[in-house]
This record gives C-alpha cells, structure tokens and sequence, in this order.
C-alpha cells in the first residue's frame, strides 16, 4: 500500500484556474514535504451547492484529479458542504423542499438541513456522493459540516420531522418546548435517549454517503473530519462502523478543532488534547489519520510556518498519522510562493514526521485521565450546556510533565471533577475508585451523595470564600518544601477553595488553609486515604486544577500522582520547566514524548520512567538521533534518563 505521510486540502481557486493549479504543483516539487495525499475542496461557501454546480465542479475536478495522480499523488475530494454550516451565500444555495434544520428556540437556519430527511439523503446527499465518486478521485472527505452545533442556530435539530421520530421510537408526546425543558432539566438516560437519537441519525447519513461511493467504485476511500462536539453523541467509533460498512473497508479520519493563529502556542496544545479524545476510541481500520492544520481565513503571518509544522508534529503524538494542511492562500489570489515558508518548515522535519510514525505504531497515550465519556454531553443541562467542560478542566496538570491519556482503559490515574461521573454506573464508579484518583471538592460532594463516601475518605466541609493561602503539612509526600504556603489570591481569583473533612483514621492531612496572620481557616484542604478496595484517593479542596505550576505544588503533584497510581504512571518530568509530556505504550514499549511549550531553552530535561531497561534510543526533533543510558538515580520502578538542550517548540523522543 502507498505510503502516506501527509494530507494537503486544496481550495477552490486553486484547482479552478489552470496557472494557480500548476503553479502550486510545481512548487510542492521543490519541497519535500511528504505531502502524499491531495485533496480538493468543492467549494469555499459553507452552504450546500447545487445538484448542477457540483457536477458542474466534478467535471473540473476528474481531469485535475486525473493531473495528480500522474504526478503520483493519492488524489480525491473534500465535500465542503454535505447538509450545510454557516450562513454564507444563501441566494445560490441548493434550495429544495427539504426540512432546514430547527435550534432549539424553533429558529429555522436557511443554511443546513435536517439529517432526518429522507427525501434530502436520497435525492441530494446520494447525488452529490455519486457525482463526485465518478470523477477517478482515490478518496472523499466528508466535511465536518455533518454534525450538531451550527452557526447561528446552536444545538440542533428540533424540527418536526426530528421530534416526531423521538417520540415515536420512545413512545412520548413532546412538543418542542417540552422537549426541550425535558433535556435541559431531566435525567442522565432521558438525555442518553437525545443523544443516542442524534448519533443514529448522523450515522445514517454517513451510511448513505459511504454506499453512494461505493456503488460507483468500492475502492474509493472515505473519510469523516470531526471536532469535539459532545452534542453529536461523540461516538467515533459508532461513526466509523457507518463510513465503513461495519469496519468492511478501510477508512480515514481527520479530527479537528479551532486553532487558527498561534498568538499563544496554547491554543494549538489544547486542540491537540481535543485530538486525542476524537482518536481515543477509533478503530484499526482507520488506517489514515490526518489532524488539521489551519490558518482560516487564510491570513498566513497568523500562524507561522513552525507552529504550523510542530502542530501536525504533536498530534502525531495524541493517534495522527499525519496532517491534513489547510494552509494555502486562494481567493485573494496572491502568489502561491508565499506558502514557500511553510512548506520549507513542514520538510525540515519530514524525517521526524516519519519517525514519529514508525515509532508510535500500535502504541497509545497511557497516564491520567480526565474522567470524560463520550456521553458527557448527558451530564450537562443537554442544549445549554456542555459536556466537554468534563473533559478539558485539568488542563494546568499536563504543564509540567505528568503524562494526560485519552482513553479511560490507559488510565493509571483518573480525575474527577463535578458531576462527572453522573454518565458512570455504580460499577464503573467502583472500578475508579479501586484505582488512583483525583477529586476536587464537587467530585467528592457527588461520589459522598451517591453513597460512596466509605471509599473517598474525605468530605466537604464548607467553603472558605476569601483569603486563604494553602500551608503545607511535614507529611513526607511534602519533603523540602513542608511549612509553604501556595497562594492562588482569592480577591482576584475567586472561588474554588473549601475545607475538607477527613473522614477515617488513616487519612493524611497534606495541607491546611491559613489566612495572611497564620490563623486557621481549615484544618484540612488536601489529603491522601487508601480505602478498602485498594484504591488511593487525593481529595484537593484548594484550587486543584489552576495555579498548580509553582515549584512547592509541581513537585508534591509528581508524588501524589505517582503515589495514587501505586507507581504505574508510565513516566513523569522532574525538571521543573514548561513541558509536554505524551507517553505512548504497547507491546511492553514505552515512547516518552517531550515538546518543549516554553520560549526557552530547556537545558538538562530528566524524565523517569517506568522500565526496567537501563537503556533508550533517542529521536530529536533535529535529526540528531542516539543511544542513552540513564541514570543512577531509580525510585519505585522507575529509571531517570536526562537529555541536554531541548529547544523552545522542538520534540525530543524517548523509547525504551
Ligand atoms: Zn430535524
């Protein structure tokens, strides 16, 4: 099979003019990119064309296609609009006597249709996928205006069409705006059933579009982009047995999110943890995964040309396989050379790409786990929530090099924050707290009320509205730095800060709140407690999840956390630096990555990780690649491997 390394998406303009379309061919000649796969867009206007102009495009499309494959590229076609996004040149727009989709407030969008109507899959959604299945493409991309969530409507569809069908399958009377209410304020399994209700839809229409194409020819592969929508039902995996026919043919993936400028590199590290949720659960037949990379609309000093490398880099890291570049400048028609800078950064580091690839193979992300399902979107009031605040609360723990995992069955740690665990049953609940587990004050408030109270050990006690300060306790887990104190500055900050109680014999008092005279505001904010099942807790009362990166907190994390997981984590950063840490395992092979999210040198970086071999092999971001042995420095396990100047937005690999 073809290798593929990269996908780059290829508007509108850039395929339509003859010179723009060889000019950017030729210029992809003198880089090399790895960019093995090229996909162009059917459009620029996120609004679904009609039957003509598409097929009118398609004509277009089958020879340029027919162009790049000459040249050896794996060529196909992005579907820009399926049912429709935003609104955006509404006039020119398919029009047809098909159900628009309804937002909740029972504002009808002129822009997108309902998924429910069958009339629009066959004699639209069907067309189109077969239009452009006839054109030689190698593959279609379903875009991800196939979802719940559009501008300006919001979470939809509550169209007759797709209430009715509720009710019917569930046997209820609703209206819309007792639906609504009903999702906003009803139980965990009456939104399971919304839910549930949106997934099977959604899947349908992949179905259809799957089946069109391959009617024409079972060759062509196809392709679903996504983004974190917990509205859609999350299900990916559901998704993916659509698409493919029951796992039948091999699929591709390009999970999403909005990052479009790295004014703070942040943006892209958090979509990047996005990504790794979306690819958690996916199946093996997907067997090309793409992350996005983009710079919409298109302004290219927005995003520069190493952000815009590294990005497709650290998601190679979180399950990509490769990027999907999004990058290029179309309508406004400036020279195609000006991305000259960016496909100069992307081939600096093809090789890199490639090892990352070769070494990630059949691993995944292991460590601590945020607690999210894909059904927290259930958790939340349905419509005006969201679910995905379950998932992407912590994320200041992954700062300093404690490795976060996406899939709940890589855990080592997990933590709770909330009514998280609402979408969990009483088993799944015993099996988290049989294991290591972080809870802050409404994850303990919830677990003690549902009755499990005998294994969290701790209890809420009130909440201390102003003025405290954190003071650390002798316990040992606080060696060096006992006596402290950790100041998050309630009158800026507020909230987020309680007394505990501990509630058995064995519970460690890690720290207490004071106030700025040393007087006693709580006498417990944070502790440990093994209970009865095995399982170790963490109750942090005091801003568990911000303001944890001075050296004190970093250090005691490194411990709780490595205490909590009886020593499984797989690996964790003792420098005290900017850093992120995504461990792969499989296979009894760890692969540590570190990305250096800071703008400064890192000069000696030593991570420990748990192995017991006394040697690795390297991969720098560089090129530079070696043997090294660690340390002597062991503890629980664990083996300390230093390496020296990792500089600012580069990678370092470690494998053993
Ligand atoms: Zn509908």
């Amino acid at each position: 099979m073809k290798k593929h390394l990269h996908t780059l998406r290829v508007a509108y303009e850039n395929w339509l003019f003859e010179d723009r379309f060889y000019g950017l061919t030729e210029l992809l000649k003198k880089y090399d990119t790895g960019i093995t796969d090229i996909a162009l867009f059917t459009s620029i206007v996120h609004t679904p064309l009609t039957i003509e102009e598409n097929q009118r495009r398609a004509d277009i499309i089958a020879n340029r296609i027919k162009y790049l494959k000459s040249e050896g590229y794996f060529a196909g076609i992005n579907i820009l609009a399926t049912i429709g996004h935003h609104h955006e040149d509404l006039d020119n727009m398919l029009k047809g006597p098909y159900q628009m989709m309804v937002g909740a407030d029972g504002t009808v969008s002129p822009a997108t249709f309902c998924m429910n109507d069958e009339s629009f899959l066959s004699e639209y959604a069907a067309v189109i996928y077969d239009i452009y299945a006839r054109t030689g493409a190698d593959f279609i991309w379903v875009d991800d205006d196939v979802r719940y969530g559009h501008m300006p409507i919001g979470n939809g569809c509550f169209c007759d069409l797709c209430i009715g069908k509720f009710n019917r399958e569930n046997n209820y009377s609703f209206d819309r705006p007792g639906l609504i209410a009903e999702l906003e304020n009803g139980d965990v399994e009456f939104r399971r059933k919304w839910l549930r209700q949106n997934r099977e839809t959604l899947s349908r229409l992949l179905s259809v579009a799957g089946k069109a194409v391959r009617n024409v020819d079972e060759n062509i592969m196809l392709g679903f982009m996504t983004g974190e929508r917990y509205i859609e039902s999350y299900d990916f995996h559901a998704f993916s047995e659509a698409l493919s026919d029951g796992g039948k043919h091999e699929i591709m993936w390009r999970p999403g999110g909005g990052a479009y400028n790295d004014f703070s590199f942040d943006y892209i590290v958090a979509k990047s943890e996005q990504i790794g949720r979306q690819n958690a659960y996916l199946p093996p037949y997907v067997t090309i995964n793409h992350s996005e990379v983009e710079n919409f609309p298109y302004n290219l000093i927005n995003k520069t040309p190493k952000s815009t490398a590294a990005e497709a880099m650290i998601n190679m890291t979180v399950g990509c396989t490769g990027g999907a570049f999004n990058i290029l400048p179309s309508e406004t028609l400036e020279p195609i050379e000006n991305i000259a800078p960016h496909l100069k950064a992307i081939a600096d580091i093809k090789l890199f790409y490639l090892t990352l690839q070769e070494v990630t193979a059949g691993l995944s992300p292991a460590g601590i786990h945020t607690g999210w399902r894909i059904d927290a979107q259930a958790a939340v009031p349905l419509v005006s929530g969201y679910g995905g605040g379950l998932a992407s609360y912590s994320r200041e723990l992954f700062f300093f090099g404690l490795p976060e995992c996406y899939n709940k069955d890589k855990a080592s740690v997990v933590t709770l924050t909330g009514d998280s665990a609402k979408v969990m049953d009483d088993d799944e609940i015993l099996k988290i707290l049989s294991g290591g587990v972080y809870l802050n004050a409404a994850a303990l408030n919830y677990l003690n009320e549902r009755g499990f109270g005998e294994y969290t050990g701790f209890a809420v006690k009130k909440s201390i509205p102003a003025d405290a300060r954190e003071n650390y306790t002798d316990e040992k887990i606080n060696d060096g730095f006992a006596f402290g104190f950790r100041n998050c500055r309630q009158a800026f900050f507020h909230g987020d800060s309680f007394a505990l109680t501990p509630m058995a014999d064995d519970c460690r008092v890690l720290s207490e709140l004071v106030d700025y005279h040393g007087k006693v505001l709580a006498d417990c904010a944070c502790g440990i407690f093994e209970n009865s099942l095995g399982g170790r807790i963490c109750a942090a009362g005091y801003y568990p999840h911000n303001w944890i990166s001075d050296y004190n907190k970093t250090v005691q994390l490194k411990r709780v956390f490595t205490w909590l997981s009886k020593y499984e984590l797989p690996s964790y950063v003792t420098t005290y630096c900017r850093i992120r840490n995504i461990t792969l395992t499989g296979d009894g092979r760890q692969c540590v990555t570190l990305f250096n999210t800071s703008n400064d040198d890192i000069g000696d970086l030593s991570v420990m990780i748990k192995t017991s071999k006394c040697a690795a092999d390297v991969y720098m971001m560089s090129g530079e690649r070696f043997s090294l042995e660690c340390g002597e420095k062991t503890d629980e396990g664990y083996k300390c491997y230093t390496i020296s100047n990792l500089k600012p937005y580069e990678m370092a690999v470690i494998v053993t």
